[in-house]
């Protein structure tokens, strides 16, 4: 072999991970970027040369990177850069925490935040007027921590025109105070939210690179080396994407990145031109925009997800869809004749209902579309998954049951149905292609995006405590012990997080699986994980990342 020839880097005393969920102990060499040898230690002698590189595994888990096939990766940069109340749990925590970072930044036009809970509000949410004690005198929005509600003060309602006449958008909810029309101060969902962020100045390039920067140092700590993005859903796209772009062709990116761009249905049939325009800009070497996001609801705790039976608490109500099923199924079917993947957002079973119907109509079981969180589904659907080649985006890190079960979902949902979400081991059994995310930053108040936490939940069926799962936790606090038969096991698990993202991206020819060809994506491990008696990741965590044969993490 020529010196030219020879690896940059050999990865020894590793156990590799590799396609079929094979186990392999042993070397593995890297060259420009991809995996060109993976077997013995005597087989990778002849591709040492004096300026390899020798990065000693210990005698652990060497994984694929992880895919993460749904976070938002902008808006999480750009709201972890932002007034942050995920550290706090009651009203005046939040209210702190708000009055230290205005009186901090006095500079801004407009305050930006991130994190609440519905838990220490009524169920309209928070007010205005408690907003306008903290922040008088410039507009403020701070989002839910499930991103789909905002409180506002009056000066944001007053900039984006929203006042006792305004009418609800299609799927959103203006809360009025009690017995009368005037705004309280909360906002439900993206189309009500846009209303007001729209109207914001807007973050420009430089804002969404510093972004990117924030995601990507959090992402290669979890080891993870590419991304589904689902959206700038807030705020113009184009900077974002251009952002992405400048970024890769410098070199600074250490994520694959696929994009989508937001599809309403307002705009229907008539915005996929534009959509097919903007496509055809943004495209890099390891940046892509090629997929349509759509919202068919919202969430169940915010009473916007859609039901095939009412909720408990409000009778007779089932929520409302975002599309009209006529309007989905057309826009569907032009997207479909673009090219276009879409990514639908859809919660509750009368989403998926709609959406799996919608789906079959436009047709492309090629485009590999993809059903996100997916919290409550008929069972009688899941086939259907199968059937019409979608890919299940699933975010583990939601699949437990904690507090939020008996104060929130038991009284809309009665136990019966509360027991019936989250279905994963179902989705596994029907042959459903499954690809594991975390929707980050939102859902959790940890806001984490730690793959681990998502794999233990996956196979545990039980909270993270402490960043340990604790197994037992779960049994105490509710009476219907979790659902075992919806875990998984740890190898499935992994693959959801690694070759299933890849295959819902069309990435799983460059990533995805360790594999001589492909790209040397890389996680070593702080042990085998394999081995462990409990097969749990409990105390799993990444010690290196690699993307495209370059370190980009270690400790
Ligand atoms: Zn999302």
């Amino acid at each position: 072999m020529l010196e030219g020839e020879k690896a940059d880097a050999v990865l020894y005393n590793g156990v590799f991970f590799t396609p079929g969920n094979v186990s392999l102990a042993g070397c593995l060499a890297v060259r420009s970027g991809r995996i060109v040898y993976i077997g013995s230690e005597a087989g990778s002698r002849s591709f040492t040369g004096k300026n390899t590189a020798f990065i000693d595994c210990g005698g652990n888990s060497v994984l694929p990177g992880f895919f993460d096939g749904h976070c938002h990766a902008f808006m999480g940069g750009r709201l972890m850069n932002s007034c942050l109340l995920t550290s706090g749990q009651t009203k005046s925590d939040y209210f702190r925490l708000i009055r230290e970072y205005t009186d901090e930044h006095g500079e801004k036009e407009s305050i930006l935040g991130f994190g609440w809970c519905h838990m220490p509000f009524e169920s309209i949410g928070p007010s205005r007027k408690d907003l306008d004690r903290l922040v008088p005198d410039r507009p403020a929005i701070f989002l839910s921590v499930d991103y789909h509600s905002a409180w506002v003060n009056s000066k944001a309602l007053e900039i984006a025109g929203i006042n006792r006449n305004t009418s609800d958008p299609t799927g959103g909810r203006i809360e009025s105070e009690p017995g009368s029309d005037e705004p309280h101060g909360c906002l439900r969902e993206m189309l009500t939210i846009r209303m007001v962020t729209m109207k914001l100045p807007q973050p420009g390039k430089e804002q969404w690179k510093n972004a990117l920067r924030t995601y990507m140092k959090r992402a290669a700590a979890g080891g993870i080396t590419s991304l589904f993005d689902a959206g700038i859903l807030n705020s113009s796209q184009e900077p974002g994407f251009c952002a992405a772009m400048e970024m890769d062709k410098a070199g600074e990116l250490t994520v694959r990145m696929r994009l989508s761009q937001l599809c309403t249905p307002d705009a229907g049939v008539k915005q996929v031109p534009e959509l097919v325009a903007a496509r055809k800009k943004y495209q890099s070497e390891n940046v892509h925009l090629s997929v349509a996001k759509v919202f068919m609801d919202g969430t169940i705790e915010g009473h916007t997800g859609f039901l095939l039976k009412p909720y408990e608490d409000r009778k007779g109500y089932r929520g409302k869809p975002v599309w009209e099923l006529e309007n989905f199924k057309e826009t569907a079917l032009e997207l479909r004749k673009q090219g276009f993947q879409i990514h639908v957002h859809s919660i509750s079973d009368g989403a998926t209902r709609n959406t799996l119907d919608g789906l079959e109509y436009a047709g492309g079981k090629e485009l590999r579309h993809t059903l996100a969180h997916l919290e409550l589904v008929d069972p009688s659907d899941i086939k259907r998954f199968a059937e019409l080649g979608l890919v299940a985006s699933i975010q583990p890190s939601r699949y437990y049951m904690d507090s939020d079960y008996y104060q929130e979902t038991v009284p809309m949902l009665a136990k019966k149905r509360a027991n019936e979400r989250y279905l994963l081991g179902d989705f596994k059994k029907a042959g459903v292609n499954i690809a594991f995310g975390s929707d980050w930053p939102w859902g959790t108040v940890s806001s984490s995006m730690d793959p681990f936490k998502a794999i233990g939940t996956a196979v545990i069926r039980s909270r993270m405590k402490n960043d340990s799962i604790d197994e037992y936790e779960l049994m105490e606090e509710v009476d219907n012990p979790y659902e075992y038969n919806e875990h998984i096991d740890l190898k499935s698990a992994i693959e959801y997080h690694t070759y299933g993202g890849a295959y819902q991206n069309f990435l799983e020819d460059v990533t995805g699986t360790i594999e001589v060809g492909k790209k040397a994506d890389l996680i070593v491990l702080n042990e085998d994980v394999f081995s462990k008696r409990d097969k749990s990741p409990k105390d799993t965590e990444v010690v290196m990342t690699i993307f495209n044969g370059r370190v980009i993490y270690s400790r």
